[in-house]
């Protein structure tokens, strides 16, 4: 005890529920910064695990470290991402229910490698047979190639996720993995046409040219040289130091014969991949009617050859617009600006709906085809600052305490226009203002007014609405909001006033641009639907044109699939993870106060914090409690029959625990502190 005392002043403490009562800001850093100084980069607030990125390799993912973790109590061992994965595990296996795992941080905190490494820990102590060990390394390998391709070098994170991903990792009725699925949204399109300054696009287009063998770049009709393409070059640092291009290339190409992948579809894949290094280099010049023609026919050779499309019509798509007057279709001849415009469109269609079309593939391969029998699922979502403040406004993650629900409906309707966050001692609600977050949530979101239904409304008229149309409507209907800002348009004629046209949103976590270009602008499906390359003509169905509506905009679905998120958090008792970056210059060792006390507010762990403290952070069903417990008494010992909730009482009374130690709720037992439970699990074990 005298020796964990002494640890304690030099390591912090590893929960800081365990930190004196009335904890300050200061405080709570102090304690993270002791930790990370001693690379103890982990922390509980109860159940939640607060990680600040190491920047260093540590030694603490080795197998030996999994095995330790397997099957322990929660708080017996140091404070570990493993603990969490066991922890969702085995709730899962002995609840009978899917789990979730909640990953959120800025760029750059270290929410891909926590996602990884629960995969890795999932693949390693699993139990699993010769067969599963396919399933195993599908799901592993799953991660380079969607990271090749979603992922790429920014300002703030070489390895930046540019898309958003919600992983199943699916369990048979034994536990063992038998299968995932993988639901990606929003990928970054523009950053396939621009990277600002000191940024990369995407990884695989360096990872082709300085891996891919001469045979296969020649087939392609591509240079080693990146600085040949004017896709790649703009950000001005094609090769990154940290960044392993080659290596990288063999992994993947490793991977996707194991994913099951044919060579078809790989030949097509990098047919793709090189088209879009084409289009780029395509260059127009004006005819003397002003029109746009293709200055040197090299490039479009290229795609027409690599797409599998037809030369003239392809040439004629990226030249012309079609507009459909009294249900003919006439060609309009574009300028010169506006045919950089359309190519850059091409572009981002054809790879944006490749990286879709490639996350459905290795969903088909993640798929249990064997019948294994799929009992439940662990969901690892990791969330940027974005869709993190939407989330937060619409959930109360701490509502889920099953305790007095009527109050807590009387204080939302209170509440009304304020997020609050609840918590509650001697069984009072009392609301703490929390931040309000409504205002932005309303301006993204709301019915009519919103910009999501604003967007939409555009999109239901094909043809006639444009990036500078969309823009004009949300000046009108949305500019005079206090956290609404555009960039004016300088110039409307030039094609730099069409280009980068964005708009910002003032979050809560910070200020985000979204980019408007490009909303509009249909790719040349004629062109693309009877391409002789598989994924192309699989990604751009004809049918879609023949649709009166077309489909859901990205901004939908993606307000959907996080309204499902939201419907999913409010139902269940997810394990959430909180990343912390501790400087911005990719450093190891460098604790930056000032920034990480700011990621302390937005990521809301000093109101967890008071909520865990307050609100007796450990928590059982009553059944599960009884279940594991109920040998320690000889009242419910072996068996029980009256109501769980009863059995629970007779259980703690027997057991001792003092009234200030816990609380019984509709269905279940609240306990105020982690010794109490370690104390019955220490009774339990001997
Ligand atoms: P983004 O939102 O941009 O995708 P992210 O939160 O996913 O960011 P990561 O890519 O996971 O951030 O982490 C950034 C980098 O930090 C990693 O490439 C790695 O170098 C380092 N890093 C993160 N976590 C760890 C860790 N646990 N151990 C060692 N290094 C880490
Ligand atoms: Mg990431």
């Amino acid at each position: 005890m005298e020796g964990a005392l002494i640890a304690r002043d030099r390591v912090g403490v590893q929960d800081f529920v365990l930190l004196d009562s009335h904890t300050s800001e200061t405080a709570f850093l102090n304690n993270l910064r002791k930790r990370y100084q001693e690379n103890l980069i982990y922390t509980y607030i109860g159940t939640l695990l607060v990680s600040v990125n190491p920047y260093k390799e540590l030694d603490i993912y080795t197998v030996t470290q999994m095995q330790l973790y397997r099957g322990v109590n929660f708080f017996e061992l140091p404070p570990h991402l493993y603990a969490i994965a066991d922890n969702a595990y085995r709730v899962m296996c002995s609840e009978y229910n899917n789990h979730f795992i909640l990953i959120s941080g800025e760029s750059g905190a270290g929410k891909t490698e926590a996602s990884k490494k629960i995969l890795q820990y999932y693949a390693v102590t699993c139990p699993t047979t010769e067969q599963l060990q396919i399933v195993r390394d599908r799901l592993l390998l799953s991660n380079p190639v969607l990271e090749a391709f979603g992922n790429a070098k920014t300002l703030r994170n070489d390895n930046s996720s540019r898309f958003g991903k919600y992983m199943d990792i699916q369990f048979d009725f034994k536990g063992a993995p038998v299968g995932g699925h993988i639901l990606s949204y929003l990928i970054e399109k523009s950053r396939v046409v621009h990277q600002n300054h000191g940024e990369r696009n995407f990884h695989i287009f360096y990872q082709l040219l300085e891996g891919g063998d001469k045979d296969l770049l020649c087939w392609l009709g591509l240079e080693r040289n990146p600085q040949k393409y004017a896709y790649l070059i703009q950000g001005r640092c094609a090769k990154v130091f940290s960044i392993n291009d080659k290596n990288d290339w063999k992994i993947v190409r490793k991977a996707f014969s194991i994913i099951d992948f044919t060579e078809k579809d790989v030949e097509h894949l990098f047919g793709i991949v090189a088209s879009v290094l084409h289009l780029g280099n395509i260059q127009f010049e004006e005819d003397s009617n002003g029109h746009a023609i293709i200055r040197d026919g090299t490039q479009i050779k290229w795609i027409s050859k690599l797409l599998g499309v037809h030369l003239s019509i392809l040439q004629e798509s990226l030249t012309n617009r079609k507009i459909e007057a009294r249900s003919e279709e006439v060609l309009s001849p574009l300028n010169v600006d506006l045919a950089f415009y359309a190519r850059d469109a091409v572009a981002k269609a054809i790879y944006g709906r490749t990286f879709t079309w490639l996350v459905n593939k290795i969903n088909g391969s993640l798929a249990n085809k064997e019948d294994y029998g799929v009992g439940w699922k662990i969901t690892v979502v990791s969330l940027s600052p974005a869709a993190w403040s939407v989330l937060i406004h619409n959930t109360d993650l701490y509502c889920d305490w099953n305790l007095a629900p009527k109050n807590l409906e009387m204080a939302r309707k209170r509440s009304s226009s304020k997020t609050f966050l609840f918590f509650f001692s001697s069984f009072k609600w009392e609301p703490i203002p929390y931040f309000n977050n409504k205002i932005i949530c309303d301006l993204v979101e709301q019915k009519h007014k919103g910009i999501i239904s604003i967007l939409d409304e555009e999109c239901l008229r094909p043809g006639e609405a444009t990036d500078l149309s969309f823009l004009e409507k949300l000046e009108e209907k949305v500019g005079d909001h206090a956290h609404f800002v555009t960039r004016k348009l300088a110039d409307q004629k030039t094609r730099k006033s069409i280009d980068w046209v964005d708009f910002r949103l003032l979050h809560y976590a910070g200020e985000v641009t979204y980019c408007a270009v490009g909303s509009f602008s249909l790719p040349p499906f004629q062109v693309l639907c009877n391409s002789k390359n598989g994924i192309i003509r699989e990604c751009f169905l004809l049918s879609e044109l023949d649709n009166r509506r077309r489909p859901e905009t990205v901004a939908t679905q993606f307000k959907n699939s996080l309204m499902s998120l939201i419907e999913i958090l409010m139902s269940k008792e997810p394990s959430y993870v909180r990343c912390i970056k501790p400087n911005e210059n990719k450093e190891p060792g460098k604790f930056d106060d000032y920034l990480i006390r700011h990621q302390v507010k937005y990521l809301g762990l000093m109101e967890h914090l008071r909520v865990r403290r307050a609100g007796f952070a450990y928590r059982r069903k009553y059944e599960l409690f009884l279940q594991r417990y109920k040998s320690l008494c000889p009242a419910t010992w072996p068996h029980w029959h009256g109501p769980a909730a009863e059995g629970v009482e007779r259980l703690i009374k027997h057991i001792g625990y003092k009234p200030e130690e816990y609380k019984l709720g509709r269905t279940k037992i609240f306990i105020r502190f982690p010794k109490t439970l370690f104390a019955t699990e220490d009774a339990f074990e001997f």
